[in-house]
């Protein structure tokens, strides 16, 4: 069968869509966009067990709470911000976007604009010279806080305090700015070393009742009104009654932990990345949580040391990234025997061999929840539970 391509019923169309490549289904009529997710779901996921139908938003534009612009300059010396086009290193120019939140995407577009003036070069990945490289914008979506990341080529900022003053003067609403330096011929966007410029030096934003505090180079769901659905979707899987052990697994700024802490004895959080884990212990000390520890180390191998110590462990959240999970964290599971086991995944195929993995050696698919959390991408988040049989 054929796709329509009714635009009415798909919404607005994009400029960029073919360039850009980063929204698959943004052809498609929202309703047929859920329907294309819930038949992937089923195809990978249905041997498991009953998949539930996909909660979709409401309005499933401008969500994204985190935007990047590759930041470049024209003949004229115009500064202007875009995405790599895809499978290429060239910058295709983009000045909105259906899915980014409207305010980051104007103040991207003052900062670029302020570039000239200040005789601010783009960095070139083929030269090496200039010096802004990207522009990195978060926005809290309860609180409003709004951090502006500057990535530079050097440590060296001419007429910074300048710089600052004038973006400040056209966004007062922006609470903090930061410069990161990469000045590493890398195709990550943020480099090791940190300035704040102005402000705290990271934003915070309220989910599930609780307040956290997010830096540059933590990660934090980008869609934060589906987030709170995934998330009490999670706590109610885990059914807590308040005496259990808890890990949360890749807990990232400790979100999950701290939201089901309440109804936990103990939480255990474990975080690969530094800057996640300090922002994850602030977050439980500023919602007065005492149940709850951070760690900060990979997940695998800390999940072993505990079953080697004999620890116990009720219910394993856990939420990694788009490669799953590894051999040892889930050899690990097997040795803690939690009673339930709730895995967040962004990443079917790989939840799919996970759960092959844990439904083989003692585990049962109880629930599989997928929730749109990337509206207009093939992208589909997952919440499952599983018992142990
Ligand atoms: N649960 C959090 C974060 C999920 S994203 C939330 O909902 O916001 C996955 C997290 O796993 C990231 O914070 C990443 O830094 C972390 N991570 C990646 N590999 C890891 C590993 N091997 N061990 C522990 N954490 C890891």
């Amino acid at each position: 069968m054929k796709e329509s391509k009714n635009t009415s019923a798909a919404g607005p169309r994009c400029p960029y869509e073919k360039k850009c490549g980063g929204c698959q289904f943004v052809h498609l009529p929202y309703k047929q966009q859920l329907a294309r997710k819930q038949q992937r779901e089923q195809s990978l996921l249905g041997a498991f067990g009953r998949v539930q139908p996909i909660i979709g938003m409401k309005d499933p534009y401008h969500y994204r709470n985190k935007v990047h612009g590759v930041v470049a300059t024209d003949r004229q010396g115009n500064g202007y911000t875009g995405i790599y086009e895809e499978k290429s290193h060239r910058i295709v120019r983009v000045d909105s976007c259906l899915i980014e939140d409207q305010k980051a995407d104007a103040i991207m577009q003052s900062v670029a604009g302020l570039m000239k003036s200040f005789k601010m070069k783009a960095y070139r990945e083929d030269t090496g010279y200039g010096f802004l490289r990207h522009i990195l914008i978060r926005t809290g979506h309860h609180t409003g806080q709004i951090m502006v990341v500057l990535v530079t080529a050097s440590p060296i900022f001419p007429s910074k305090n300048n710089f600052v003053k004038a973006l400040l003067k056209l966004h007062p609403e922006i609470t903090t700015i930061v410069a990161n330096v990469n000045d590493r011929n890398t195709s990550m966007v943020l480099g090791e070393k940190e300035q704040v410029l102005y402000g705290k030096g990271y934003i915070e934003d309220v989910l599930c009742g609780r307040r956290f505090r997010i830096s540059s180079r933590s990660f934090y769901q980008v869609n934060s009104v589906q987030t709170e659905v995934l998330y009490h979707k999670a706590v109610e899987y885990a059914g807590l009654t308040g005496k259990e052990t808890v890990i949360d697994a890749y807990s990232g700024i400790g979100t999950i932990g701290i939201v089901a802490s309440g109804q936990a004895g103990q939480v255990i959080g474990v975080e690969l990345n530094k800057d996640a884990v300090r922002d994850a212990i602030a977050n439980a000390k500023r919602n007065r949580i005492q149940n709850i520890r951070f760690y900060q180390a990979d997940a695998g191998q800390f999940m072993v040391k505990m079953a080697a110590a004999g620890q116990k462990a009720d219910v394993v959240f856990m939420d990694p990234p788009r490669a799953g999970s590894d051999r040892k964290f889930l050899d690990a599971v097997l040795r803690l025997k939690p009673g339930k086991v709730v895995y967040i995944s962004c990443n079917p195929e790989t939840l799919k061999r996970d759960l092959a993995y844990l439904t083989g050696h003692g585990y049962r698919v109880k629930r599989i929840q997928p929730v749109d959390m990337f509206p207009m991408t093939e992208e589909i988040e997952t919440v499952c539970l599983l018992t142990r049989k």
